[in-house]
């Protein structure tokens, strides 16, 4: 995995500037706070040029995620897609990951956020390979559902993608690392399966996609990609709640993210899945989704934007 960006040029505040001179204060609110919202979203190289997958999509849930945050992004919508495209453009990648922030910065300090408080703006783009490992990317990941649990709505958002909230996706991450897995599963407050700490979760039993509600989990734009693919293609979807121990007796199960893409999991709590293989279904979304995201035989042609 490349480091994410450490050279070439970062937007920041409505220019380009290089990475090492994109700095903020110690005293920024969103360092002390986690008061800030964040993409991100990937570009693919395509036979006809670099390829934004949903950009559109990842754009909408940042003004989203702003607004629910009660935070004015100090640039429009167009001008927001422009920077990301121009981001990949002056930085010369062809297939990059595209990471949107919007920050306050140290212009007041104290939990309340003031008028008077700046917000700030930042796109960086890196390269960056398989999320989790290409071997897992490809042959499936080992999980393991954490202690750390998915916070009630009432105490973190599912339709916003804020900073704060990470707190504890990165402690169920650190968690389930420690003890040997490649990724963290999450319940949710009421016991029943959320998401992991960096994708939504999808299981297949008997033919049927399985994938929890959106209502205590992150919207993710990849989950809604999943699903209007497997729909289209007459799959039967559905949203349901999911208990720890059904998981373990799916024939298949994957994760979904824009970093992960579609990562099969091979195990969960030391319970293989399946045959401990990628199954037939997950094999046929992965096809799908990859055809899609490259632009070949798109079944949703209009979800990429060429840049
Ligand atoms: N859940 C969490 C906690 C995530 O961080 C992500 C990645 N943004 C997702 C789900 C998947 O969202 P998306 O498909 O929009 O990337």
């Amino acid at each position: 995995m490349t480091l994410p960006q450490t050279d070439g040029l970062i937007w920041l505040n409505g220019e380009f500037i290089k990475a090492e001179d994109a700095k903020v204060h110690v005293m920024t609110h969103t360092l002390h706070y986690g008061s800030g919202v964040f993409e991100g979203v990937r570009a693919y190289k395509t036979n006809n040029g670099t390829a934004i997958f949903r950009l559109h999509g990842h754009t909408k849930r940042l003004f989203d995620s702003a607004k629910i945050l009660g935070m004015t992004i100090p640039y429009s919508y167009d001008e927001m897609i422009k920077v990301q495209i121009d981001a990949v453009k002056k930085n010369n990648l062809q297939e990059a990951y595209i990471r949107p922030l919007i920050f306050n910065d140290h212009s007041s300090l104290g939990l309340r956020i003031k008028p008077e408080t700046n917000v700030h703006a930042m796109v960086a783009v890196w390269k960056w390979g398989a999320y989790l490992g290409d071997d897992q990317l490809k042959n499936g990941i080992r999980a393991k559902f954490s202690s750390f649990v998915r916070q009630h709505p009432n105490a973190a958002f599912t339709k916003a993608k804020s900073c704060g909230q990470y707190i504890i996706c990165t402690q169920a991450s650190q968690e389930v690392a420690r003890a040997g897995y490649d990724e963290a599963l999450m319940l949710d407050t009421e016991g029943y399966v959320s998401e992991a700490s960096s994708a939504n979760f999808f299981m297949v039993r008997n033919g049927v996609l399985i994938t929890p509600p959106a209502d205590n989990c992150l919207e993710g734009v990849t989950r809604d990609s999943v699903i209007r693919l497997a729909m289209a293609a007459g799959y039967e979807v559905q949203q349901r709640r999911i208990t720890r121990d059904e998981t373990y007796i799916a024939d298949e199960a994957f994760l979904s993210g824009t970093a992960v893409e579609i990562t099969p999991i091979r195990e969960i709590d030391d319970r293989a899945i399946g045959n401990g293989k990628p199954g037939p279904i997950t094999c046929k979304l992965k096809e799908l989704f990859y055809d899609q995201v490259y632009c070949r035989n798109a079944t949703f042609p209009d979800w990429s934007v060429l840049i």
